[in-house]
């Protein structure tokens, strides 16, 4: 009797003990974090994060524009990690953040967007290496305003107005891509002669210059884009006079023209298929406001007085796929050196 009553309080005991050792298990969480640190070597960026030798992870590193998200899913529990201050005012800030008891989210935000170039884990350490993407200044022309109101389409319309609403909505593509600053030569219904716009395109520094215009034609039926680039400096001559006097001037011109005419050429792959193009879409005109000593292209983006273009050219979802294929132009002009 008393032997039975030994072997249940010995049971009892072992059960108590389990529970205890287990409870204790459960609720141990572990240090992770050694140290975190930015480092710069010449270019590129270099984001450290060590971790103790005593645990180890797995990690799934997601790139964005602008930061990085990383989940950490550890071999024990984990406490989440105090995150000490970065010297580097490059990095927005960052944070670790539970997702489960073995796993914490790791985010970081920085200042511009970035190329990421490296991410390499090790048993004990991740380390992340990215370039800061160089923003390029685009200057865009939004054609007329004012008392210049344009051409006019069938249903009363001016150009004015469709050229500055285009032009502001692809000011905000731009700016919200991440890639570009972005200068307007007119941001509201105003009258600028054209040495006012040239002056303008001058102090942007821009590195492209973008001029959105809508067309007319007698013919009704008559549609389409199309885009304009100076032409050769002989036909320019003949209009203007000898502007160019020296050979750099006229490597110049050579140089920008060149380049405009490359843009002009990648605008056209990436114009959607809903977007008529006209015949022979790339076309040379001499008009003065190229003139302006940066690569530079007049965009017709559609034409007024025909129904169909009318119509387009007054929607948001156009002029979103128009302004998007303008983009992207712009992204791979850039991304091929034609800075
Ligand atoms: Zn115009």
């Amino acid at each position: 009797m008393y032997g039975k009553k030994v072997i249940i309080l010995l049971f009892a005991l072992i059960a108590l003990l389990f529970c205890g050792f287990s409870y204790a298990d459960s609720s141990q969480q572990y240090d992770v974090l050694q140290k975190i640190s930015l480092t710069k070597e010449k270019d590129t960026f270099y984001l450290c994060i060590d971790f103790q030798k005593n645990i180890n992870f797995t990690p799934r590193i997601h790139t964005l524009p602008n930061g990085i998200k990383v989940l950490l899913s550890f071999d024990k529990p984990v406490k989440i990690p105090k995150t000490p201050r970065l010297s580097h005012n490059f990095i927005k800030g960052y944070f670790f953040d539970r997702f489960s008891d073995s796993s914490l989210m790791f985010f970081a935000a920085f200042q511009e967007n970035v190329n990421f170039i490296e991410k390499k884990y090790t048993r004990h350490a991740i380390k992340i290496g990215f370039k800061i993407n160089h923003k390029h200044t685009v200057v865009i022309d939004a054609g007329h305003g004012g008392k210049d109101e344009g051409t006019h389409g069938i249903t009363g319309d001016s150009e004015k107005n469709l050229t500055l609403i285009t032009a502001l909505e692809l000011r905000n593509l731009l700016i919200k891509s991440g890639k570009y600053h972005v200068i307007l030569t007119r941001d509201k219904d105003e009258f600028l002669s054209l040495e006012e716009r040239l002056q303008k395109i001058k102090n942007s520094k821009a590195e492209l210059l973008i001029s959105i215009h809508t067309d007319s034609n007698s013919d009704k039926n008559h549609r389409g884009m199309s885009v304009y680039t100076l032409p050769s400096l002989k036909k320019i001559t003949q209009t203007y006079g000898k502007t160019y006097s020296s050979k750099s001037e006229i490597e110049q011109y050579y140089k920008h023209l060149f380049k405009s005419r490359k843009f002009a050429a990648i605008l056209m792959q990436f114009i959607p298929e809903v977007c008529k193009i006209k015949k022979q879409p790339c076309r040379n005109s001499e008009l003065r406001l190229l003139k302006s000593n940066i690569p530079a292209v007049l965009i017709e983006v559609g034409c007024m007085s025909n129904k169909v273009d009318n119509e387009l050219l007054h929607s948001k979802l156009y002029r979103d796929k128009l302004n998007r294929a303008i983009m992207f132009a712009a992204d791979n002009f850039f991304k091929k050196g034609c800075k």
